[in-house]
C-alpha cells in the first residue's frame, strides 16, 4: 500500500544541547587542521577547503548586498519547520531579497532540515550532493537550517563543502550577516548558539494567505526516550502572550480566515509575563474579530487539561479537531517510551473529548517497532485504533536517533517485521477511515477553499473543521472562501463533493 500517511510532511526534531550561551559565531576549522579531517571528502568535491576563501569572495562578489538577490528555501519536516522557513523568507525580503521558485536560480539557497527520524537526514546529504552543480553554477551560497544544523554543525560543512552556513533555530535572524561575513570567513559559518530567551521575528513572509501558523512556544521538555526533538530544539521556552496576540490580530486584519497556533507542546504553554495558561490564551485569541478557526498543533497527551477541553467545547472558533498523539496502545511500551500516560488514561481523556464535543476529529502518531514490542502490544496499538477511530493517522518506524535515552534498548525488532506491523496498522487504519469517509456522503459541510486544484481547473481543493481534504466542483472561484460543499463521493484519504451554497 503507498504510505499516504506517512508521506504528509509531519514530524519534527529534537533536544538542549550544552548551550553554548553567548558565542555568535564558531568559523569552520581552518585549513591547517580541517584538512586532515577531510581527506576522503576532499576527493570528490571541487570545494576544497584550499580554494575556499576565494570562493566565498567570489560568491560575496555575486551576493555584496542582498538587494535583489534571488532566494530559495527548501523544508522538510513539520508546520513548525514551514513556519520557520516563512521567519527566514519574511527576513530575506527585510533585506531586499526576492523569492524564486527553483533552486536552479537562487542565489541564496537555504535548506531547512528535520532531524526526528533518519529518512529526512540522508536526504538532506542527497541534496547537498546534487546541489554542488547548481552552486557552481550560479556563485550561490548555501545554508543549512533547522534541527539537522543544529546537531551535526561541523559534520554538514565538514562532510559536503557545498554548504557555505549552518544556523541553529535560535539564529535565525543572523541569516543576513551570516551572509554577508562569508568573505571573511575561510571556510564557511557555523551559527547554532542557543538563547534561553524567546526571540521575536517580526518579518514573515507567509505561504498560504489564508490559513496563518503563529508559533507559541519552541522546544521540548519531556524527552520522549525515541525522540531527538528536544536535543535539537532545546528546551521549552514561550512566547509572550501579546506578541501572539499582535500576530494573530496583523493576521486578522489581513484577512485571514484560521490561525493554527505552533508548538510541540502546546498544551504546556504559559505567557512568561502574566504566567496566563494554554486555555486563556485559546480564550483570547477567540475573542479577535475576523478570524473565524482555530486550530492548534501539537498536544502531549499528559498535559491535555480538562480546563483546555472545555474550552474547546465552549468557544465558537476553536475547531474541534484534536491532534493526540498515542504513539503505542501497549503501557509496557508506552513506559519504555517515557510518554507519562497509560492506556486507560488516555483513553479516559479520549472518553471526555468525545462526550465534550460528541462531533470532534482526532488524529494521532504511532511508533510501530519499538524496542521489546511484541506482537500483544502491536496489537493493542490496532485495538486502540478501533476504540477512537480517527479520523487521521500518522504511523512511523521506529529508527534509533543519537542523543536519544532508547539508544540503551537494543534495536531488536526485525525490519520486515516493522514493515509488516506497519502495513497492518495503516490498512486497519485505512478502513476505519474509509467507513468514516462514506459517511458523510449525501451530506453537506463548511469547507475553507484554500485554491484550485492543480490538475483540474474547475475543482477546488478545501479543508473542512475536521481538517479532512475536500476535492470539490465549483464554477466560481471559491479560493480563501468559507463554502457548504456536499459530499458525492470519497476514498480513504479524501472527500469529494460540489459546491452547494455560500456558507454564513
Ligand atoms: N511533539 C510532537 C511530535 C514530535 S515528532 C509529539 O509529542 O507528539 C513527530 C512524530 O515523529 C512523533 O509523534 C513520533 O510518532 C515520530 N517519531 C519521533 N521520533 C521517532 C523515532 N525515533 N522513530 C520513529 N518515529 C519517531
Ligand atoms: Fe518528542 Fe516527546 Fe517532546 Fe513530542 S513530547 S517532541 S515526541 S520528546
Amino acid at each position: 500500500m503507498v504510505n499516504v500517511l506517512e508521506a504528509q510532511p509531519y514530524f519534527m526534531n529534537d533536544q538542549d544541547h550544552p548551550r553554548t550561551g553567548g558565542v555568535t559565531q564558531e568559523p569552520r576549522k581552518t585549513k591547517k587542521n580541517g584538512v586532515k579531517n577531510l581527506k576522503g571528502a576532499q576527493a570528490i568535491s571541487e570545494f576544497h577547503l584550499q580554494t575556499k576563501k576565494s570562493y566565498n569572495k567570489t560568491i560575496m562578489n555575486h551576493i555584496q548586498t542582498l538587494q535583489n538577490k534571488k532566494y530559495f528555501i527548501k523544508t522538510f519536516g513539520c508546520q513548525m519547520n514551514e513556519n520557520e522557513s516563512e521567519q527566514i523568507a519574511g527576513i530575506l525580503e527585510s533585506h531586499g531579497a526576492v523569492p524564486c521558485d527553483r533552486f536552479e536560480d537562487g542565489n541564496i539557497i537555504i535548506i531547512n532540515t528535520c532531524a526526528v527520524r533518519e529518512k529526512p537526514v540522508e536526504k538532506l546529504f542527497s541534496l547537498l550532493g546534487r546541489l554542488k552543480n547548481i552552486k557552481q553554477k550560479n556563485h550561490a551560497c548555501i545554508g543549512i537550517a533547522g534541527c539537522v544544523a543544529q546537531l551535526y554543525k561541523d559534520k554538514i560543512i565538514q562532510k559536503n563543502k557545498a554548504a557555505d552556513f549552518v544556523i541553529g533555530p535560535d539564529n535565525l535572524n543572523k541569516i543576513p550577516d551570516v551572509i554577508n561575513s562569508l568573505s571573511e570567513s575561510d571556510s564557511g559559518i557555523i551559527q547554532t548558539s542557543r538563547n534561553r530567551d524567546w526571540i521575536e521575528i517580526n518579518h514573515i513572509s507567509r505561504q498560504n494567505q489564508i490559513s496563518g501558523y503563529v508559533t507559541i512556544m519552541k522546544g521540548c521538555d519531556n524527552f520522549c526516550t525515541y525522540c531527538i526533538v528536544p536535543f535539537a530544539k532545546g528546551r521549552e521556552k514561550y512566547r509572550p502572550l501579546k506578541n501572539i496576540k499582535e500576530e494573530a490580530k496583523g493576521l486578522a486584519e489581513k484577512g485571514y480566515k484560521e490561525i493554527q497556533l505552533l508548538g510541540q507542546n502546546v498544551n504546556s504553554y504559559h505567557d512568561p509575563d502574566s504566567a496566563k495558561d494554554f486555555p486563556s490564551l485559546l480564550k483570547e485569541i477567540s475573542q479577535i474579530r475576523g478570524v473565524e478557526w482555530i486550530r492548534f498543533i501539537t498536544s502531549h497527551p499528559k498535559d491535555l487539561s480538562e480546563k483546555t477541553i472545555h474550552t474547546m467545547a465552549e468557544m465558537d472558533k476553536i475547531c474541534h479537531q484534536l491532534h493526540l498523539p498515542v504513539q503505542s496502545g501497549s503501557d509496557h511500551i508506552l513506559k519504555r517510551m517515557g510518554r507519562g500516560y497509560t492506556r486507560k488514561e488516555y483513553l479516559e481523556k479520549i472518553e471526555l473529548l468525545k462526550t465534550s464535543m460528541p462531533d470532534i476529529s482526532l488524529s494521532t502518531d504511532i511508533i510501530v517497532g519499538f524496542p521489546g514490542e511484541t506482537e500483544k502490544d502491536f496489537y493493542d496499538t490496532v485495538d486502540i485504533l478501533k476504540k477512537v477511530e480517527y479520523t487521521n493517522i500518522f504511523s512511523f518506524r521506529y529508527s534509533q536517533r543519537p542523543f536519544t535515552a532508547a539508544l540503551k534498548y537494543k534495536d531488536n525488532i526485525p525490519f520486515e517485521t516493522k514493515k509488516r506491523r506497519l502495513i497492518t496498522l495503516q490498512e486497519a487504519q485505512r478502513n476505519i477511515q474509509l467507513k468514516l469517509n462514506k459517511s458523510f456522503i449525501g451530506k453537506k459541510m463548511k469547507v475553507l477553499c484554500m485554491g484550485r486544484s492543480k490538475k483540474n481547473h474547475n475543482s477546488y481543493i478545501g479543508r473542512n473543521e475536521a481538517y479532512q481534504v475536500i476535492n470539490f466542483k465549483s464554477d466560481k472561484d471559491m479560493t480563501g472562501r468559507f463554502v457548504i460543499v456536499e459530499i458525492t463521493a470519497c476514498g480513504p484519504y479524501s472527500l469529494i463533493g460540489i459546491f452547494h451554497s455560500m456558507a454564513k
